[in-house]
């Protein structure tokens, strides 16, 4: 009768005993699976650059090493082992030209391969630049609803900004001035300090026209910006805002990995063909003691 409180305070001590037992050094508040506490774990990669005859050939060890690293031990410095991701995103130029083949081979090794949901804007490659293509263009649409879209997950609202790109323009370029009247409606419709990640393919090199961005987000809490385009994993602050451009698996060997929890943004490159974490510190973000619920 009365033995079942007992039981269950036996079981809670044994939940926390086996929650803070298996790492390293203190660990942040990190749920494994999405919702409940604040905080979530994803993986990020860009330009994926899958050729015209279909071949993700290039892909399959990015893919495979997305799926070993939850549980894989962080740096010391960052501390924890990886949760599961609640999902991976792509920050465009899934494709060299969206044929059907390209677009059908990146569906299915996605769904079939990858073990997580994916998430994926459109790219400049994605459009089918000079020689028009709306291949990708349906099939970023079915699957999230719009070219730009927002979700929710572990408290945090990810926005995937759809930006267009003048094929006739240089690599870098504005973000589009109907893309950020969208983005300023969105963040109007987002409750206040709810911490925003906002994602689209230009990375901070290539946006030509970054204070209008900032200017666009205000004072909301934006505390991430993702981009891709240039294919190697940069880190940058600006005017308050903290820049991560995602790796190509076409030209690194590189995915991201990126944990936001209570008081602590984290993201850092995984080096799969050296089975290690990035050492570079121009590569990695780690904004300590700054609640993302209060950063601006
Ligand atoms: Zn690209």
């Amino acid at each position: 009768m009365n033995t079942r409180p007992i039981v269950l305070r036996m079981v809670a001590v044994i939940l926390l005993v086996a929650s803070v037992g298996n790492a390293d050094g203190p660990v942040p508040a990190v749920p494994s699976k999405q919702g409940g506490e604040f905080g979530v774990t994803f993986f990020g990669w860009s330009d994926q650059h899958v050729k015209t005859n279909g071949d993700v050939s290039h892909l399959l060890e990015a893919i495979d090493a997305m799926n070993g690293l939850p549980g894989t031990a962080y740096p010391r410095a960052v501390g924890g082992k990886v949760a599961e991701p609640a999902f991976v995103f792509g920050c465009g130029d899934v494709t060299e030209w969206p044929t059907h083949a390209a677009v059908r081979a990146y569906d299915k090794v996605i769904a079939e391969r990858l073990k997580f949901p994916s998430y994926d804007v459109m790219g400049n490659h994605d459009d089918g630049g000079k020689v028009p293509s709306d291949t990708m263009r349906k099939w970023i649409t079915k699957r999230h609803g719009s070219l730009t879209y927002t979700f929710d997950r572990g408290g945090v609202r990810f926005i995937g900004l759809y930006s267009a790109f003048d094929p006739d323009g240089k690599p870098a370029q504005p973000l589009a001035k109907e893309s950020l009247a969208t983005l300023k409606k969105l963040l109007a419709k987002t409750p206040a300090k709810t911490p925003v990640v906002l994602a689209t393919h230009l990375c901070f090199d290539a946006i030509t026209n970054r204070d209008e961005l900032v200017d666009s987000i205000g004072d909301v809490n934006v505390i991430l910006v993702l981009g891709g385009h240039y294919h190697q994993v940069t880190v940058h602050h600006y005017r308050g805002l903290s820049f991560v451009q995602f790796p190509s698996p076409r030209d690194q060997t590189e995915v991201t990995v990126l944990r936001v929890t209570n008081d602590r943004v984290v993201a850092i490159p995984y080096d799969y063909a050296r089975k290690a974490w990035s050492d570079d510190a121009r590569k990695i973000l780690d904004l300590k003691n700054k609640a993302p619920a209060a950063r601006r």
